[in-house]
This record gives structure tokens, C-alpha cells and sequence, in this order.
């Protein structure tokens, strides 16, 4: 019997134990494509010999120094790498641990922004349904996805909620693409204006929703009409790139095919691509200028921020997609990959939508195409999927409907960005069989 607290307590979980590329090796010899990246994560994939050899020479030097002594090399050399490919604006890096980490510090500067410029009612986040933006508790409080919050329900922040940019259940058969985003940007003005323009800090998104809608890009003009918005109320706008940003999507920033720029983002996943933990906060200038004229400080610091083994690896990381190209590659692998994926499942009895951008791509699941309405959630098709996937030597990510909402069962794809045609093609055909033995299986 196990010692550690796993996710699910009486899970039976396969040990990992070596990774070489795009694949994972448990104890029982079993080998698996890794078609999620984990969740997101491992985007250069598993033992690239160039990222444990940065590792090797960082630890060799340095491993650790506390940042309210010493900055470090590798630290102050991430934030710059940053810096000169960040969106518009953006001038400072603050390095922590994880994405929920990252969130919480958007949430907590956002704040003390408004403090240091003497508008200290701007108390109100505003974020959006079926969203999910960590797993503390004032990330939890932003989060949209009610099943994930009602346990700790009385611990959380008040949160204010909009509904999220969600094309496939949500858009109106009179309406554009175009016309449809900006109906629901619209409802963020109306939700400032409800609360009291003076009242609300930021609102918060994920520019393509990862997790919780299985890579649900915004209609075109989305995100502009929100940038415009918050513009107008004084009110900051916190994008969320811990799951879609650092090249998940064909750039490396998601909000770069926006055409927009947030005040604060949150970074993480593949940033250091899982061969350390690390989560950035990026800062508009304006912030740190309003803290420099103001009380000189941001009182947020934690023990591990700015590790140096953590931001050499990064930094490797980073150098390594840079210098082989490969955000290219998700570009070229991805249109590759969005061709097999329509071409498996688009007249799919069971999959209603097929969405993504890059290498983040979603198929949701419904029990009936023309009327989308999902399998009931005691089918708990996404764990049989999951499960039908592993046993055919592939992981997905597959997440079930949303309690609050009309989102069905979907199944979250976030291949490597090194992997070719061919792990594409076996991917894809990995699941098709794997959803509809799962399938089979529910019914
Ligand atoms: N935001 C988004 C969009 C995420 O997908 C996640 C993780 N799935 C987080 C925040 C939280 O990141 P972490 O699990 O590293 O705390």
C-alpha cells in the first residue's frame, strides 16, 4: 500500500519510471506515447540529453540561493531571454514554482497595483465560467469550473463570472463567428459596469481554454473587443498562458494570434517543459513604475522563487526551441495533425467538435451530434477513455463535462512539439480505437 496521498486514493497507478522522447517507460516495461505532454507539459519531451546537460552544469555550480539575499545568473538570464520575446509591454519577470503560484501572484500584484495608486476599492476579479486557473485557494476563487469549488466553497474569495468564449455550444446559428465574440466579450462590460467600474482589478482568462473546454480557441475579435473593454474601465487584463503559452499554440505567446497584450501573464508548463518545476508571472511596465513611485515593494515572496536549478533548465529549455526551430515544427505538425483528427473523427457519430491551434487540440464527446447533448456523466466516459488509451500504450488527457455547464466528456491533446508525421498518424489512430472501445464499453 502506498504512502503517498495520490490524486485518487484507491487509484492503482502504473510506476513511471524513463522517458526518451515522445515516449514514457513504466516498471512493467509497458511503453506509452505521450500524446498530453502530461497535462501540458513536457514539451520538449522526455531525457533530451541537451537539458540534462544544462541541468548537470547548473547543479555542478549552484542549485540554491535565497532571493532576499543574492539574485543568480540563471535567473536574472531567464527574465531577460523572456523580456525580449514577451508581448508588448511587458518588462518584468516574477519566477516562481507552478502555474497556481503564477496565478496568484497576478491576483495579489493586480491588487496591490490599485493600492500603490491610492485606488484601493478595486477589490473585484471578474474571470469567466467552466474555467480553471489553478488549484489554490485565490486561484481556486478565480476558477469557473463549480464542481472544483463547492467543496471549499466557504474558504473562497467572492469570484464574479462571465461566460466563457465557447463557439461550439454557445454561438447562435444567426450569428458570426465575429458578431458571437463580441456578444460575449460585451458581458465583461456589462459585469464591470454591474459591480462598479471603480470596484473591479482585473479580469482574468486563458487565451485558448486548456483544461476545462479541451482547447476551445476565442472567436475572432474576442479577445481586442475584451483588451478594449478593460481599457476603458481602468480595469487590468490577466491572461492565463500556463497551459496554452510557451509555444503550445504555434507561437510562443497564444495571445500573439490575438493581437492583444495583457497587463500581467501567468507562465508555466512549458516553460521548463517538466524537467524542473517553474511558473513565471510576466509584468507590465506601468505596474512596476506604479510600484516604484509608490511603497517600493510587493510584498510576495516565497522560498523556492527564482530557484537557479529551476531557471537554467528554463532557460535550456527555451534555448532549445529557439535554436531548433520548433515552434515550426508545432506549426507544420499541428495543420498535420488537425488533418488526421478531422479526417478520424469529424464524421464521428460521437464527436461532436474538433478545435485547437499548435499542438493543443480537443475532440468533445456527445452522445448525440444533432442535438450535442453529452453522455450522461455517470458513463464517466473520459476515465474510460483515459484508461482504453494507457492500455493501448497512449496518454490523453481526458476531462468529464462540466457540472455547472453544457460542456460533454472532451479529451485534451498536447503532443511534444519534436514529434513528426508519423507519431501524429499513430496517435490519432491510438484513440480513434481507444474512444470507441471506451465508448462501446459505456453503452
Ligand atoms: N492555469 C491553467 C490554465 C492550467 O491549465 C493550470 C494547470 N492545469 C494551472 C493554471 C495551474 O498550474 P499548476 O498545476 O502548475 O499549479
Amino acid at each position: 500500500m502506498s504512502h503517498l496521498l495520490h490524486r485518487s486514493v484507491n487509484g492503482a497507478y502504473p510506476v513511471a519510471v524513463g522517458g526518451k522522447g515522445v515516449m514514457l517507460f513504466d516498471a512493467e516495461g509497458k511503453s506509452y506515447i505521450d500524446a498530453s505532454g502530461g497535462a501540458a507539459v513536457s514539451c520538449l519531451g522526455h531525457g533530451h540529453p541537451d537539458i540534462v546537460a544544462a541541468m548537470h552544469a547548473q547543479i555542478d555550480k549552484l542549485a540554491y540561493a535565497h532571493t532576499s539575499f543574492f539574485t543568480s545568473e540563471p535567473a536574472e538570464e531567464l527574465a531577460e531571454h523572456l523580456i525580449a520575446r514577451a508581448p508588448k509591454g511587458l518588462s518584468t519577470v516574477f519566477i516562481c514554482s507552478s502555474g497556481s503560484e503564477a496565478i496568484e501572484a497576478c491576483l495579489k500584484l493586480a491588487r496591490h497595483y490599485f493600492i500603490e495608486k491610492g485606488e484601493s476599492r478595486r477589490t473585484n476579479f471578474i474571470s469567466r465560467r467552466q474555467s480553471y486557473h489553478g488549484i489554490t485557494v485565490g486561484a481556486l476563487s478565480v476558477g469557473g469550473r463549480m464542481k472544483d469549488r463547492a467543496p471549499f466553497k466557504e474558504m473562497l474569495l467572492t469570484g464574479h463570472h462571465i461566460a466563457p468564449c465557447y463557439a461550439y455550444r454557445d454561438q447562435r446559428t444567426d450569428e458570426t463567428p465575429e458578431q458571437y465574440g463580441l456578444r460575449v466579450a460585451d458581458e465583461l462590460e456589462a459585469k464591470i459596469l454591474e459591480l462598479g467600474a471603480d470596484t473591479v482589478a482585473a479580469f482574468v482568462a486563458e487565451t485558448v481554454v486548456g483544461a476545462t473546454l479541451g482547447a476551445a480557441t476565442p472567436a475572432p475579435g474576442y479577445f481586442k473587443r475584451i483588451r478594449e473593454i478593460c481599457d476603458r474601465h481602468g480595469v487590468l487584463l490577466i491572461l492565463d498562458e500556463v497551459m496554452c503559452g510557451m509555444g503550445r499554440t504555434g507561437t510562443l505567446h497564444a495571445c500573439e494570434q490575438e493581437g492583444i497584450a495583457p497587463d500581467l501573464m501567468a507562465i508555466a508548463k512549458g516553460l521548463g517543459a517538466g524537467y524542473a518545476p517553474i511558473g513565471a508571472m510576466l509584468v507590465a511596465g506601468k505596474i512596476v513604475a506604479a510600484i516604484r513611485q509608490g511603497s517600493g515593494a510587493f510584498p510576495h515572496s516565497q522560498t523556492y522563487n527564482g530557484h537557479p536549478l529551476a531557471c537554467a533548465t528554463a532557460l535550456a529549455v527555451q534555448k532549445v526551441i529557439e535554436r531548433d526551430d520548433l515552434l515550426a515544427n508545432v506549426r507544420l505538425q499541428g495543420a498535420h495533425l488537425e488533418r488526421r483528427l478531422k479526417e478520424r473523427f469529424g464524421n464521428h457519430h460521437h464527436v461532436g467538435d474538433v478545435r485547437g491551434r499548435g499542438h493543443f487540440w480537443g475532440i468533445e464527446l456527445v452522445a448525440d451530434r444533432a442535438s450535442k447533448t453529452p453522455f450522461e456523466a455517470s458513463l464517466k466516459l473520459n476515465a474510460r477513455i483515459k484508461q482504453a488509451a494507457m492500455a493501448r500504450g497512449l496518454m490523453v488527457y481526458p476531462m468529464g463535462g462540466t457540472a455547472d455547464g453544457v460542456s460533454g466528456d472532451h479529451v485534451l491533446l498536447a503532443p511534444p512539439f519534436i514529434a513528426d508525421a508519423a507519431v501524429m498518424d499513430t496517435i490519432v489512430e491510438r484513440l480513434g480505437e481507444a474512444v470507441d472501445a471506451a465508448i462501446a464499453d459505456a453503452l
